[in-house]
């Protein structure tokens, strides 16, 4: 599981994108930045534009320790069958 948040770029933001790849992270991030951060990509040079790429791709992780670990508690309690046959005390 790949994770990007936008407080990781500096950005006062608790957009979060989590996907398997970062691609799709990335592109997730992408739209989010353009979407809600439009003002801040309007006016940036195509060398500024690249800067923010790498720096959004830099902030990325791997979040692999917060994957939900799933716990198969399933307790094989042997019955015990008793196959021991009641003989049954006639009166
Ligand atoms: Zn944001």
């Amino acid at each position: 599981m790949m994770k990007f948040e936008c407080k990781d770029l500096g950005m006062d933001c608790d957009f979060v994108a989590t996907a398997e790849t970062k691609e799709e992270v990335m592109d997730m991030a992408m739209a989010h930045a353009i979407e809600a951060h439009d003002n801040m990509f309007k006016d940036l040079t195509p060398e500024q534009t690249e800067e923010m790429n790498e720096k959004l791709e830099a902030a990325i992780k791997n979040d692999e320790a917060e994957e939900i670990i799933e716990q198969d508690e399933t307790e094989d309690d042997e019955e015990e069958t008793e196959d021991e046959e009641e003989s049954a005390e006639v009166a």
